[in-house]
């Protein structure tokens, strides 16, 4: 391992390096990553759509029911090793960005500056008719005052943590008809988190931004994804195309794996720190 590190470090150093992230880097904070090593999804079934949220009462009932119950503990998440190292080679000059496809927030809460949210952020929500953003905690607050009683019987029955503040929780013991959506304070609008969902465009200045940063790097750093996803796949065949040195930090092999220079295989909040010591 000492060996990649070392061509790793050699790839980087005196680049303008971007790093692109996944789920992998959140891991070790306590969120779980959709695939795992072998790229299999974790969860079985189809994600919820876009067009099924806004479509259909039941599912807004089922996702901010299993949203509130997994919310607190998504919120307790705090940067990793692997956060921090990304932040220190930004402020050492020696990473110009990261990209994102993480809606956790980690990175800038471990002190990165320069971050583009592929698929946007779940610390916020927006109203999807008067566009008003309010804070995930200021909604928790109001969906908890709302359901205190749902809450009381529910509370205890998670049976897993899901990947994105999403629980799952136990179908003998859950009825979601009974669960009370909470709409936009302003206008009374549908709510829905600052992400981007299944079947939704990436916002175009986010996608811009993103092609820009490619574009502008000497090297590109992929840290914990399995770039099954569509739009971080382009982006790691764009600064192919440029022909910029590929470098790879992950457990388990991303598709694309062909086009990396160096596969560092291992996990991200043990090998970043010690990249970092190298550069
Ligand atoms: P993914 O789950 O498809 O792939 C994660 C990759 O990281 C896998 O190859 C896995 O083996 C590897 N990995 C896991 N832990 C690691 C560690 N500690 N060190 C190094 N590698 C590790 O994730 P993805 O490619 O980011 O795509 C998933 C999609 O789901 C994204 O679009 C993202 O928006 C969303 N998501 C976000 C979060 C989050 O915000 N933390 C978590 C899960 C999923």
């Amino acid at each position: 391992m000492n060996q990649a590190l070392d061509q790793l470090a050699a790839l980087l150093r005196h680049r303008r390096v971007v790093a692109l992230t996944g789920a992998g880097c959140s891991t070790e904070s306590g969120i779980p990553d959709y695939r795992g090593a072998t790229g299999e999804r974790r969860r079985k079934g189809h994600p919820l759509q876009y067009a099924e949220f806004v479509g259909s009462s039941e599912n807004r009932q089922r996702y901010w029911a299993r949203s509130m119950i997994g919310w607190p503990r998504f919120a307790r998440a705090r940067p990793n090793p692997a956060h921090r190292g990304l932040a220190q080679m930004e402020s050492r000059g020696k990473l110009t960005g990261v990209i994102t496809q993480n809606v956790d927030g980690l990175h800038q809460r471990a002190g990165s500056r320069r971050v583009v949210e592929l698929h946007g952020n779940l610390e916020y929500v927006q109203c999807l008719s008067c566009e008003q953003t309010e804070a995930r905690d200021a909604l928790q607050a109001r969906m908890e005052a709302t359901n205190r009683q749902w809450l009381s019987a529910h509370r205890d029955s998670a049976t897993t943590e899901l990947a994105d503040g999403d629980a799952e929780l136990d179908p003998e013991r859950c009825d979601y008809r009974s669960f009370t959506v909470v709409d936009c304070q302003s206008c009374g609008g549908l709510l829905k988190p600052s992400v981007t969902f299944f079947g939704e465009n990436i916002p175009r200045e986010i996608r811009e931004q993103a092609s820009a940063m490619i574009d502008g790097a000497q090297a590109l750093l992929v840290v914990g994804s399995s770039l099954a996803v569509g739009s971080s796949y382009r982006l790691l065949r764009q600064a192919a195309r440029r022909q910029i040195p590929l470098g790879l930090i992950n457990n388990g092999q991303p598709r694309g794996v062909e086009l990396f220079d160096v596969n560092a295989q291992g996990l991200a909040g043990h090998l970043l720190p010690e990249l970092l010591e190298r550069l």
